[in-house]
């Protein structure tokens, strides 16, 4: 089955920079796709169209056959998490109140979202007595990108896009937090589209690589097993 399907799509930002260009192809039902190339290339812009933050100026993009942009915000929100490297946690919100954000959307008692935050805080190890009620600047990089894991888990999203999810944590916490990424992926079942200019760490996570060059455009979809053999 397929999730996600791009459909020759375009982007043309508004200063007239080409992010994408005549991009097509499609993610299964349980997949990890990695999508790599040189820095520009369009890769967060491809996700951002997904995740409807961006609008495609031509083309489509579907969702469980479904045109993305004809789907209301907070369906999609449910049904995709985000993780983003460095950024999108609200620096005036707790470490709970972050990842209670889509719960909080979706209206879930408090109950059930404490015990949703708790558990998810011991999946990335920051157990919740330590880091619950801290902020954001009281976190470091690592932990930062962690409380951004654990968000964009919240509510078990069948989908889950990731912009260099591992980029700002340190290296010895980086494998283990990837260890820990394929065990939730598979236990889940949750279709993934990784982003990241890591081609080891594509191979080593993805079921198949994407590979974009400058201007947003296809160059070739290739196999980890390959990649790894190089
Ligand atoms: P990547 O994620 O592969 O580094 P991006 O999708 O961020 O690539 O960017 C693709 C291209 O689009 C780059 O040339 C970038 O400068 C440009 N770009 C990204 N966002 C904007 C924007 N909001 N306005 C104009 N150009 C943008
Ligand atoms: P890094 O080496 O990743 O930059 P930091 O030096 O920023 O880490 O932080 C080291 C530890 O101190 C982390 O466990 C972090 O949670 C904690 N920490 C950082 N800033 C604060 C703060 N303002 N209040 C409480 N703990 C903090």
């Amino acid at each position: 089955r397929t999730v996600i399907e791009l459909d020759t799509v375009r982007k043309a930002y508004p200063d007239g920079t080409v992010a994408v260009e005549g991009l097509s192809f499609s993610v299964r039902e349980h997949e990890v796709l990695a999508l790599v190339g040189p820095s520009g290339c369009g890769k967060s812009t491809t996700l951002r169209m997904v995740n409807r933050l961006v609008e495609p100026t031509s083309g489509r993009i579907l969702l469980d056959g479904e045109d993305v942009t004809a789907t209301d915000p907070v369906a999609l929100r449910r049904r995709i998490g985000y993780v983003i490297q460095n950024v999108g946690l609200f620096p005036h919100r707790t470490v709970e109140a972050n990842i209670a954000t889509v719960p909080g959307l979706l209206g879930w008692d408090r109950r059930r979202t404490r015990a949703r935050v708790s558990e998810l805080l011991d999946l990335v190890g920051l157990p919740a007595a330590t880091y619950a009620k801290r902020y954001p600047h009281e976190l470091s990089g690592g932990e930062r990108q962690r409380i951004g894991v654990a968000r964009a888990l919240a509510t078990d999203p069948p989908v889950l896009l990731m912009d260099e999810p591992f980029g700002a944590v340190d290296p010895e916490f980086r494998r283990h937090l990837q260890t820990e990424f394929q065990r939730i992926q598979r236990e889940t079942g949750t279709t993934v589209i990784l982003v990241t200019h890591d081609i080891d760490e594509a191979a080593r996570l993805s079921d198949r690589i994407t590979v974009l060059s400058r201007g947003g455009k296809l160059e070739q979809v290739a196999s980890p097993l390959a990649v790894l053999a190089h």
